[in-house]
């Protein structure tokens, strides 16, 4: 039987992949959203069918409604439509690919339906990662990583017991500045942060991994999805982006996950576990690829790494709140607003003066923490 999905951010990067590996291993697409891109979702409602197509942009939605009046495809609108479709949908997983804070009520949304979920929105799981993780054993929902270095510890955990976990070994490509001061981090450009080395993604995440800021953000996604503490992750630059993360296991023994780099291999693993199928990607070949190198991040270059694991102990609301000005300064740095040194300025600014936030421990209250740091960011960034 060809599996149903969901695809939640499907106008985006991993979401235009994932239709990318329906397409090739023809599961059914029951419910699209999308951001603002009605042109697009139109034409992967045209191709896919789906029961509701759902747009988080409310003008977007009504042109889509337009677009599609010639069929009986349902068109919702905002984040509620997404909500409520998520809800009512029969498909067996939702892949989760919405960019940013907006991705946190679908994933609850999901979570409470009891389907799987297959989740590249890491900012579920920094903005109320226990709230999440607690509500998913309470539902039995099943949530399987798609970022490529948790589905590689995801992989890797199946040798072994949790008790057994010494550390979990997180690999970073570096991102394009890697080896460069703080002097030279200051004369940068958005050309040169958006030319990522190894990996082909969204622009938002391009600039986060130049900062290692998106690498801050795992460590605080693995710690939650594997119930490690960030003391015991380690983050190891390793430019070539073949090993995709590793567990060291109390007797030494490291396993990890090796292959080229792409979205799509995360993307089919997580809908077709526990089960592995062909695929039509490349695969690695070791020998041509001839050696691996490894080495240590530079945190005094890029601090918001370690901010992340301050961030995850302080608790709370407090990664929220990193991570609301990080998509602030990011916003703001693309459209040419400040430089690159300043991304890391304006979240440790909104940092400071948001203290309160961890007291945070409902939803509403992370809700709410994530709101007034976005305007209180925007503040720093004028
Ligand atoms: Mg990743």
């Amino acid at each position: 039987m060809n599996k149903r999905i969901a695809v939640l951010g499907a106008t985006g990067s991993v979401g235009t992949q994932a239709l990318d590996v329906a397409r090739a291993r023809g599961y059914k697409i029951d419910f699209v959203s999308g951001g603002r891109n009605a042109a697009l979702a139109e034409r992967i409602a045209r191709e896919f069918r789906p029961t509701a197509v759902a747009m988080a942009d409310l003008r977007a939605a009504n042109e889509l409604k337009y677009r599609l009046r010639d069929t009986s495809i349902r068109v919702s609108a905002g984040l509620k439509g997404i909500c409520e479709e998520v809800e009512a949908s029969e498909c067996d997983t939702v892949v989760n690919a919405i960019l940013g804070g907006a991705g946190l009520l679908p994933t609850i949304a999901a979570i409470d339906s009891g389907k799987r979920l297959a989740l590249s929105n890491k900012e579920s799981l920094v903005m109320a990662g226990e709230i999440v993780m607690k509500r998913a054993r309470e539902k039995g929902t099943e949530i399987i990583p798609v970022d490529s270095e948790h589905s590689a510890i995801y992989q890797s955990l199946k040798s072994g017991k949790p008790l057994e976990i010494r550390r979990l070994i997180l690999t970073a490509s570096g991102g394009p500045f890697y080896g460069k001061s703080r002097a030279e981090l200051e004369r940068v450009t958005l050309d040169d942060t958006l030319a990522h080395p190894t990996w082909k993604m969204g622009r938002k995440i391009t600039v986060d991994s130049a900062t290692l800021m998106n690498k801050g953000f795992e460590i605080i996604e693995a710690a939650h999805l594997f119930s490690v503490s960030p003391d015991k992750i380690d983050v190891v630059i390793h430019r070539e982006s073949i090993l995709h993360s590793a567990v060291e296991y109390i007797d030494n023994a490291i396993i990890g996950q090796f292959s080229l780099p792409d979205m799509r291999a995360c993307v089919q693993y997580a809908v077709d576990y526990p089960d592995r199928f062909e695929t039509n990607l490349p695969s690695l070949d070791l020998t041509a690829l001839g050696r691996m190198t490894f080495g240590k991040p530079d945190t005094e270059a890029f601090p918001l790494l370690n901010m992340a694991k301050r961030a995850f102990f302080e608790g709370g609301a407090c990664p929220a709140v990193l991570n609301a000005a990080d998509e602030v300064a990011v916003e703001a740095f693309l459209n040419g607003r400040i430089s690159f040194m300043d991304i890391s300025r304006v979240v440790f600014n909104t940092y400071d003066m948001m203290r309160g936030a961890r007291y945070a421990r409902t939803l509403e209250d992370i809700i709410a923490s994530d709101k007034e740091a976005r305007e209180l960011a925007k503040k720093y960034v004028k």
